[in-house]
C-alpha cells in the first residue's frame, strides 16, 4: 500500500512521509547498528541495535558528538579524521569495512566491524556507519585457535610416542660412550693410585665424556620442546638450522631402515620469523611420510633442502617413493585423508594450516612417472620485526 514513488496520486510531502517511515522502520528492525552523523561528527540518528550494542538510549546520543561511543584513544583523533577527509578527499574508512573499537556506556571497550558510507543531503554531508559486534566471532576464533593448538600438541605427543623406541636407542649411544670414558679414567686412577696419568690424556678423555653427556642432554631437551604445551612464540631464526634439528630428531625413525636422508642447505642463513617448534613439526611430518614410502622403494632416499627464492624461504622435501595420484592429491590436505591403517590423516592438514598461519603455504608436486612426491613449504623471509622475540631460540 505504501509503495510511494510509483503512485501518481501521492504528492511530494506524502512521499517524504512515506520515505521517512521506511527509514524509521529500517532503523528499527536492522540487525546491525546504524548511526548517522553530520560532518561535524554530531549524531543525527542512532538505531535500536546501536542502543543495545552501546547501552545508550538514542535520546542520550543524538545531538552529541559520535566520540561518546569510542574509546578515548580513538575519540581524540576522530575530529581530525573528518576534517582531513573534508580537506583532502582522502578516504581512510569510507567505503571500506574495518575493525575498530567501540565503547559501551559502562566503559567496556569491544571490537566492532564498521563500514561507512557517505551521502550528500539538502542539509549537508552525512556519514552513515553500519556496525556489527565482533565479540561472538572473536570468541569462536579464539576457541578454534585453542582447539587447533590442542590438536597440534596431541599430534606432536603421538609422534614422540611413536618415536619412543628409536629415541631410547639414540640416547643409549652417548650414555654408553660416556660410561666407557669414565671407566677408562677410573681404571687408570685405580692402577696408578690416582697419579701417573698424563694430564693431557685425562683432559682429552674427560672432554669427550662431557661432549657425550651434552649430546644426550640435547636430545632430551629437543624432545621436551616438542612435547611441551605452550603458546606459539615467534623468533627470528635461520630456517636451515631449525630444519636441520628437526631432521636430527626425526631421523631416528629412519634408523634401522636403509633410507638415506640427503640434506642440502645454503651457506648463507635463511632468516624467517616463525615459531620454531611448529615449523619443526611440519618438517618432521613431511620427513616421516617420506621415509615411510621411500623405505619400500628401490631408491630408498629422501632429500631435504632449504633455499631462498626472492622474498620466500623454501623447504623442499622429496622422496624416492611412488608419488601421489592426481586423484589423491585433490584431498590430501583435508583432515582425516589417509591411506595408512593407523594413520589419522591430520599431519598434512595441520602442517598446511601452520604454514598459512605464518603467512606461507604448503604445496605438492605430486610426482609420478617414476618420480616420488615433492612437498614444498614456503615461508616469508623475516625482517625480525614481526616476532615477539628476536633473539633466536
Ligand atoms: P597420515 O600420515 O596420518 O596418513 P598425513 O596427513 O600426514 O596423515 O598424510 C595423508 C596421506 O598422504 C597419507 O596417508 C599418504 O597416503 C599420503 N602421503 C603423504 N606423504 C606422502 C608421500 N611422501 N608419498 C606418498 N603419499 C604420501
Amino acid at each position: 500500500m505504501d509503495s510511494g514513488a510509483g503512485e501518481p496520486d501521492v504528492d511530494r510531502s506524502d512521499r517524504s512521509t512515506v520515505s521517512e517511515a521506511r527509514f524509521a522502520s529500517l532503523m528499527e528492525t536492522a540487525a546491525d547498528g546504524i548511526v548517522v552523523i553530520d560532518e561535524n561528527g554530531i549524531v543525527l540518528a542512532f538505531n535500536k541495535s546501536c542502543e543495545a550494542l552501546f547501552g545508550f538510549a538514542a535520546g542520550d546520543v543524538i545531538g552529541r558528538n559520535i566520540k561518546i561511543i569510542m574509546p578515548p584513544r580513538y575519540a581524540d583523533d576522530h575530529d581530525g579524521y573528518i576534517s582531513h577527509y573534508r580537506e583532502t578527499g582522502e578516504k581512510r574508512i569510507i567505503g571500506i569495512g574495518r575493525e575498530v573499537s567501540g565503547r559501551h556506556s559502562d566503559g567496556t571497550v569491544f571490537p566492532v566491524e564498521l563500514s561507512v558510507g557517505e551521502a550528500m543531503t539538502p542539509i549537508g554531508r552525512q556519514f552513515i556507519g553500519i556496525l556489527r559486534d565482533l565479540r561472538p566471532r572473536k570468541q569462536v576464533e579464539q576457541r578454534l585457535s585453542h582447539l587447533q593448538a590442542q590438536i597440534m600438541h596431541m599430534t606432536r605427543l603421538s609422534a614422540m610416542d611413536e618415536m619412543g623406541a628409536a629415541v631410547a636407542h639414540e640416547l643409549n649411544q652417548p650414555l654408553t660412550a660416556l660410561m666407557l670414558y669414565l671407566q677408562t679414567v677410573m681404571r687408570h686412577a685405580r692402577s696408578t693410585g690416582g697419579t701417573g696419568m698424563d694430564p693431557d690424556r685425562l683432559v682429552a678423555i674427560l672432554e669427550k665424556a662431557r661432549a657425550e653427556a651434552e649430546r644426550a642432554g640435547g636430545i632430551i631437551q629437543r624432545m621436551r620442546h616438542m612435547v611441551e604445551k605452550r603458546d606459539p612464540e615467534r623468533s627470528h631464526v635461520d630456517l636451515s638450522q631449525i630444519v636441520n634439528e628437526a631432521i636430527d630428531l626425526a631421523a631416528f625413525v629412519a634408523q634401522g631402515s636403509t633410507v638415506a636422508i640427503r640434506r642440502s642447505f645454503p651457506k648463507e642463513p635463511v632468516m624467517v620469523d616463525v615459531d620454531p617448534i611448529q615449523i619443526q613439526q611440519i618438517v618432521m611430518n613431511l620427513l616421516r611420510n617420506a621415509v615411510e614410502v621411500a623405505k619400500d622403494s628401490p631408491g630408498k632416499w629422501v632429500s631435504m633442502a632449504v633455499r631462498q627464492d626472492g622474498d620466500s624461504a623454501l623447504v623442499v622435501v622429496e622422496d624416492s617413493g611412488p608419488g601421489i595420484s592426481a586423484e589423491q592429491s585433490q584431498t590430501l590436505f583435508r583432515t582425516f585423508s589417509t591411506t595408512k591403517k593407523t594413520g589419522m590423516g591430520l599431519g598434512l592438514a595441520i602442517s598446511r594450516s601452520i604454514a598459512q598461519n605464518h603467512g606461507g603455504d604448503l604445496g605438492l608436486d605430486p610426482g609420478g612417472d617414476g618420480r616420488g612426491a615433492r612437498f614444498i613449504l614456503t615461508l616469508p623471509i623475516g625482517d625480525g620485526l614481526s616476532g615477539n622475540n628476536t633473539t633466536g631460540d
